[in-house]
């Protein structure tokens, strides 16, 4: 069964108390995501198949379709050629709408032009410093020349990236230990220079939006994604719905200790997870090892393994067996069918697949590990996700 079927079998169990407090408006909206998901994954697909694959009644159907026509989501193509004279009419999505993503990271920020097919058709990567409002001074300056670059695409929105949580109710940026920005309205501030709407989120969530919107989570209802790079970020989803919690706080687990007495974190703990099994801490048990080396980027601590560096070998293999230690907490903790892996750790994903999959096996408590998945490259799963954002604006959400 796909995962558009999947998609609407969940929604149909959506508990009851919840039903009853949603409106018909949220029902519409969750409709309209439903068959706008079908439309990308059948595409060219016709009415017809739409009812029928949704579940939905055929009235419904129309009503959304031509909703979605009138919003230039969708187009309609070419006529099928069906046998006994029918020829229905085939919808696909409407490619000439995009999205300005933008992905921020502690050091630099990339955006991106993103079709609703998930294509890149542009993209640029600017250095960022401590300065929030000159940083997003010079992001919307990027978006405005990528817009101004691709004249005949219509933009939809701003879909952000964000290495912090959000939250729910201000859409402030409110916990982001490793950006050292004074606080700042990222949001507005940028919906203010490009005047158009934004939706900003945490970059593993965003991922995992991407994976659900664009990717291949057949059938999955309980998933966590992690995001490993300068700290470690987390993305839940349960029974089938994006998990944000009190202030959008949910999924913090890259700040569970593992260890009192280890390292300062920078969110004033000690021993948390990402002080052991971020990409930084990798970068610190190559410099222990081998103290004299000059300071390298995670990317050249990957070569030198490639070239058989011993101890670069080593600090990453202790990166490998602290994520999959960390892991334990997420598993007890939810219990997934699968967890996803993003971030710089996938492009040498031989390196840390087997450690982290023994560490898993060696921790489940009952039953069988979590299935392991690496997302595709690390910046385009978060630009494809910040994307998603604005795409799927509520069919995960709880109502
Ligand atoms: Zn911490």
């Amino acid at each position: 069964m796909g995962r558009q079927n999947h998609a609407v079998k969940g929604m149909r169990r959506v508990d009851l108390s919840a039903v009853e407090l949603a409106s018909s408006e949220t029902a519409r909206s969750i409709n309209r995501d439903i068959v706008l998901q079908l439309i990308r994954a059948k595409q060219p697909i016709s009415r017809a198949d739409l009812a029928r694959l949704s579940g939905l009644q055929r009235s419904t159907v129309s009503q959304i379709i031509e909703q979605l026509l009138k919003e230039r989501w969708i187009k309609e193509g070419a006529m099928a050629h069906l046998p006994r004279g029918r020829r229905p009419t085939m919808l696909h999505l409407n490619d000439d709408l995009v999205v300005l993503a933008v992905d921020i990271h502690p050091r630099q920020a990339t955006v991106a032009m993103v079709d609703l097919n998930g294509h890149l058709l542009s993209r640029s990567t600017l250095p960022i410093g401590s300065n929030p409002a000159k940083a997003i001074e010079s992001i919307i300056d990027c978006m405005k020349r990528i817009r101004d670059n691709h004249p005949k695409k219509s933009v939809e929105g701003i879909g952000i990236s964000v290495p912090g949580r959000v939250d729910t109710e201000s859409q402030r940026l409110i916990f982001a230990p490793n950006l050292h920005w004074p606080e700042f309205d990222i949001k507005h501030s940028i919906e203010r220079g490009m005047g158009l709407h934004a939706e900003m989120e945490n970059a593993a969530t965003a991922c995992l939006m991407s994976e659900l919107w664009f990717g291949r989570m057949d059938g999955i209802r309980d998933a966590v994604l992690i995001t490993v790079s300068e700290g470690i970020g987390a993305g839940v989803m349960t029974n089938g719905h994006l998990v944000s919690g009190q202030h959008g706080m949910a999924g913090e687990f890259g700040h569970i200790p593992l260890d009192p007495t280890g390292p300062r974190c920078a969110c004033k703990g000690n021993g948390c997870w990402e002080m052991f099994a971020s990409c930084h801490a990798a970068l610190r048990y190559y410099a222990e090892l081998e103290p004299k080396a000059k300071r390298i980027t995670f990317h050249e601590l990957l070569n030198l393994a490639e070239e058989g560096n011993a101890h670069a070998l080593e600090a990453l293999k202790m990166q490998a067996r602290f994520l999959g230690r960390g892991l334990r907490t997420v598993t007890a903790a939810l219990s997934p069918e699968a967890v996803l892996v993003a971030g710089d750790v996938t492009s040498a994903w031989h390196r840390f697949a087997g450690i982290i999959e023994a560490e898993l096996a060696a921790s489940t408590l009952a039953g069988k590990p979590p299935r392991l998945i690496p997302t595709h490259e690390g910046d385009v799963a978060r630009l494809r996700g910040a994307a998603a954002l604005l795409l799927q604006r509520h069919s995960m959400h709880s109502p």
